[in-house]
């Protein structure tokens, strides 16, 4: 404690210094530290704190909270093309059958015989299996 009264406030020579900063291990009297989470750092550390906490965080809060988005947008992109093939895939077994029903109905249509005529037209898509 003797150490303390004989070490001076790092801003003011003629006071004794109440506090030692953490942050950059000079000694200050009580009206030069200020508490900061739970900690008694001088002005110029908090000065220098506010400052890289300015300077640091927005940029890597906006990297972190990035970083999911792209992973997302990734899995999206991932989930996307595997739809758009599988879509692409369905859309060509789907219309191949489709065109041909459609020929085919156009044709029964002009061909066929009206209904009543004793004539059952064999469509093997209309009939159940
Ligand atoms: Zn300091
Ligand atoms: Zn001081």
């Amino acid at each position: 404690m003797s150490d303390l009264a004989a070490v001076r406030c790092f801003n003011h020579p003629e006071r004794e210094a109440a506090a030692r900063c953490p942050r950059c291990r000079r000694h200050f009297c009580r009206e030069c530290v200020t508490e900061h989470d739970g900690r008694m750092l001088c002005a110029s550390c908090i000065v220098a704190l506010a400052g890289e906490a300015a300077k640091l965080q927005p940029r890597r809060d906006w990297r972190e909270a990035l970083r999911p988005v792209g992973r997302l947008l990734r899995l999206a992109a991932g989930v996307l093309a595997a739809w758009a093939f599988f879509y692409s895939l369905g859309q060509t077994f789907a219309l191949w059958p489709e065109a041909s029903h459609a020929a085919r109905s156009a044709a029964e249509a002009t061909t066929a015989p009206p209904a009543g005529a004793g004539d059952k037209p064999a469509s093997p898509d209309g009939a159940p299996r």
